[in-house]
């Protein structure tokens, strides 16, 4: 299509997540965290961070062959156990409203033969440590986004009739285009896109939708919203005014689902990677917003771990709206990472509610969120529900009752 080098793409990759992902101020500080193989990425980030004016420029390096060296050999009193220093450390940088950036380039399966038991234990230690920091993000307190870099492992799992370097370059090229870094200015681009998100969100936000219905095979669930909901999608604000935007790429709207409001049975369409293991065909039944059954084909252990977490990880905390005509979805492919399959596709999620997603939610306690109808909980996971059979309808207050999704798309 053009002629633009791969190098010139990772540029404004760099480009579009200081600018538009984390909309760095000046004299702010950046935090990052970061695969050991992004190095070359943030390197380009760090560089363009200072020449915007960061205040300092932080990374923290992790690399998945150490992590499961920690989840193998590690006592299970050590796994129970998060550093202060590291606790403290991410809280400063709460703190002093630096900006917080995850860049990640992961091997799905990277823990498939760790204990699921055992993943679980160091996730929920590092969430009950991390609770603050977690809150400052979904409230907006601070900025924060995640991105992607390819990798090897990565690409063979998505592409695997190629061979290693073409799957590779196969991916480069998806998540530049999915990311819109390969036109020639993408800055212009996102502005677009959030343009039309907007767009969205302003219709549902008037609807004042009471109840979504969904149904597809394996699906037929209906989700009560709360009366103040608000539907966000694109990006959002900072206490202090500063829209970012925390995922790249996006193509989702969502809301928060009434905790005690969801009803029915949902069965994902997507594989869902989380925490290093592949867990497929979930299906879970609800009554009154809890989860009362939980079945998958596979990783069904890891999912039963994750539903454990604490009370608020039986309960919905998402409900994401995402057609199957939008850029990423219409690349039939399975991304095997939640940042690109949710964006192709509706979605839920277990545990947390965005606080933002109901009226001055971000001013409230949680004990106050919790009286709106929004779920708490130290997770928050994204799993996939949408498909080219999937109907959605939206209903209100008085009973009117109309379509949203007709397989699997907005209807107009
Ligand atoms: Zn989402
Ligand atoms: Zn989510």
């Amino acid at each position: 299509m053009n002629a633009m080098t791969n190098e010139t793409k990772l540029s404004n990759l760099a480009k579009v997540t200081v600018e538009v992902g984390i909309n760095l101020q000046p004299y702010q500080t950046l935090f990052i965290n970061a695969s050991i193989e992004a190095l070359g990425f943030v390197r380009k980030i760090s560089e363009l961070a200072y020449r915007k004016g960061a205040g300092n420029v932080h990374v923290e390096w992790s690399d998945q062959e150490l992590s499961k060296q920690r989840l193998t050999y590690a006592s299970e009193e050590m796994l129970a156990s998060y550093p202060n220093w590291s606790k403290g450390r991410a809280e400063s940088f709460v703190e002093e409203n630096a900006a917080f950036l995850n860049i990640q380039s992961t091997d799905p399966d990277a823990f498939k033969d760790i204990d699921p038991k055992r993943v679980a234990i160091q996730n929920k230690a590092a969430a009950l440590a991390l609770r603050k920091v977690s809150t400052a993000r979904q409230s907006g307190k601070v900025k924060f986004c995640v991105v992607c870099i390819p990798n090897e492992a990565w690409a063979k799992k998505v592409y695997p009739h190629l061979n290693p370097k073409d799957a590779v370059e196969q991916l480069w090229e998806a998540v530049f285009q999915m990311t819109r870094v390969d036109t020639l200015e993408p800055v212009k681009e996102w502005d677009k896109h959030i343009a039309y998100l907007t767009s969205k969100v302003d219709e549902l936000n008037e609807k004042r939708y009471r109840q979504l219905y969904f149904v597809a095979p394996g699906t037929d669930l209906t989700i009560d919203l709360p009366d103040d909901h608000l539907w966000v999608g694109g990006g959002t604000k900072t206490h202090d005014g500063v829209f970012f935007t925390p995922n790249l790429p996006t193509e989702e709207v969502f809301t928060a689902p009434l905790k005690t409001g969801v009803n029915g049975t949902v069965t994902s369409t997507k594989p869902l990677i989380y925490s290093g293991t592949v867990i497929e065909n979930i299906q879970l039944t609800f009554k009154d917003g809890k989860i009362v059954s939980v079945n998958a084909s596979k990783g069904l252990d890891t999912l039963k771990e994750l539903i454990k977490t604490d009370e608020g990880a039986r309960y919905l905390g998402e409900v994401a709206l995402v057609p199957q005509d939008s850029p990423i979805a219409i690349r039939e492919t399975i991304f095997y990472h939640t940042l690109f399959d949710e964006n192709a596709s509706c979605h839920l999620a277990i545990g947390a509610a965005y606080p933002l997603c109901v009226q001055d939610g971000n001013k409230m306690t949680g004990e106050q969120l919790g009286e709106s109808g929004l779920n708490t909980s130290i997770t928050h996971v994204d799993f996939m529900i949408g498909s080219n059979e999937m109907n959605i309808d939206g209903i209100q207050a008085d009973g009117h009752r109309e379509p949203l999704f007709r397989n699997g798309c907005w209807v107009k």
